[in-house]
């Protein structure tokens, strides 16, 4: 059993910038990685993924990006790299091919038991990804044999796929790329669409998410917003890492992808589809309109606006097994995969339940997750503020815990 004083567990950008903050404080640790560091970028993002947040906004702690192309988006692998070079400048204490397999309480701190050994500390930061596993609707099992079925997480280039049809499930920001690159490939492409965040690429001649930054959108916190729960569940933004180009539900039905609404069941081979079509995008228009009122207050100016989304007649149901489909892509979102904790700060649905990521279980603390702290807290550029405010509540916690061993020695 070795010991430490905290113990991270991933290293990923968020484990990364952990570390660099305790590093700050002096803090001994450890951070704990299955893989290699970047690990979710080097083995679940398909070949053509670029970021869709710029390069200016890959910032953490310590770091801000002076490359020659600040509007640009890095690539998958251009993000591993980056994050190795910065796990290295930062001297990041990093043990890889490490797979915790259990956190449990013991002695007023944890035991973390990994594939390498068990380590003792007062204090654990679960860094371990908001996008473990892709969420797959329990109506995946009932997909006629014969259709090729796939995630974002597994999926990564339209030259793996049979030829043929494609249904994409889900129209956030997965969901569009993917749709968008195989319509691309020739293949017929149907979109089932649930509710969406509808965003522009360019907005008034500046990348949409710079105006989110200036404005303070991306700033708002977890403790100002009235329904935190659904805030938490936002789908991701409908953005693709491409200068200009705005892939919104209108650009992929310009292209001659169909549009269907959210996927219902699956009933002998079957799939329905909601007739909430209309309302949704209806729906997602009158928000991405709210937020562009939200810019132009604070800009002091008005700026254009988009036209709605065209919504034609969409088919109720889709018969999978007349061979229209070859393959299905679960763009249905993703998870966090916390099952070995045996601590009891699971929900009912096995979803951690935290405070800003303070947990009810003193010294265990959380980060990366959608609206941890802020908005912009999934986001690689929401990482800084995060740590930083999760570190001094850490540090107070470990000055709690050494005033207390004085007093019980005195
Ligand atoms: C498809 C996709 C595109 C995205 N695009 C953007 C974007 O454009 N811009 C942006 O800012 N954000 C983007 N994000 C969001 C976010 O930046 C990423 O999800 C990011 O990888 C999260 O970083 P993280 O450090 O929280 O988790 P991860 O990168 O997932 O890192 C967690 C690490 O923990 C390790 N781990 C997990 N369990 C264990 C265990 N039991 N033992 C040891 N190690 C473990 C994993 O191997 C992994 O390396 C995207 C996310 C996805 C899924």
């Amino acid at each position: 059993m070795r010991d430490t004083t905290t113990v991270i567990v991933g290293a990923g950008h968020c484990g990364l910038a952990m570390s660099r903050c305790l590093a700050a404080r002096s803090v001994g640790h450890v951070v704990l990685e299955r893989g290699e560091v970047a690990d979710s970028w080097r083995t679940q993002r398909w070949d053509s993924l670029r970021l869709l947040t710029p390069n200016w906004m890959t910032r953490l702690p310590g770091y801000a990006y002076r490359g020659a192309d600040p509007d640009g988006y890095l690539s998958a692998r251009q993000v591993a790299a980056l994050l190795a070079d910065y796990a290295g400048a930062s001297a990041a204490p990093v043990l890889t091919g490490t797979t915790v397999t259990s956190v449990r309480a013991a002695g007023g701190g944890y035991v973390v038991r990994t594939d390498q050994g068990s380590w003792r500390a007062p204090t654990v930061v679960l860094a371990c990804g908001a996008a473990a596993v892709p969420a797959v609707p329990a109506l995946a099992g009932a997909v006629p044999a014969g259709i090729t079925q796939v995630t974002p997480a597994g999926y990564r280039n339209p030259g793996e796929l049979p030829p043929g049809g494609v249904l994409v499930v889900g129209a956030s920001a997965s969901g569009i790329q993917l749709a968008d690159e195989l319509h691309r490939s020739g293949r017929p492409v149907t979109i089932a669409v649930g509710e969406h965040v509808r965003m522009p690429r360019t907005y008034r001649g500046r990348d949409i998410l710079w105006w989110l930054d200036a404005a303070g959108v991306l700033d708002q916190r977890y403790d100002e917003v009235d329904d935190l729960a659904r805030a938490r569940n936002v789908p991701s933004m409908q953005l693709v890492g491409s200068p200009g180009r705005t892939v919104d539900l209108n650009a992929l039905t310009s292209t001659g992808v169909r549009l269907v609404g959210r996927l219902a069941g699956i009933a002998d081979g079957v799939a329905q589809f909601s007739g909430s079509l209309p309302n949704v995008c209806a729906l997602a228009d009158l928000k991405l309109g709210r937020l562009l009122n939200t810019i132009d207050a604070w800009a002091g100016a008005a700026g254009e606006r988009f036209a709605p989304t065209t919504v034609r007649s969409a088919p109720l149901g889709l018969n999978l097994r007349s061979g229209e489909i070859t393959t299905i892509v679960w763009a249905t979102g993703y998870r966090p995969d916390l099952s070995w904790l045996d601590v009891p700060v699971l929900d009912r649905r096995g979803r951690i339940v935290h405070d800003g990521g303070v947990t009810a279980c003193p010294g265990l603390y959380l980060i990366g997750m959608p609206f941890l702290r802020r908005r912009k807290s999934s986001l690689i550029d929401g990482a800084a503020d995060d740590a930083a405010e999760l570190t001094r509540h850490l540090a107070g916690h470990l000055n709690a815990l050494a005033g207390h061993r004085v007093r019980s020695a005195s």
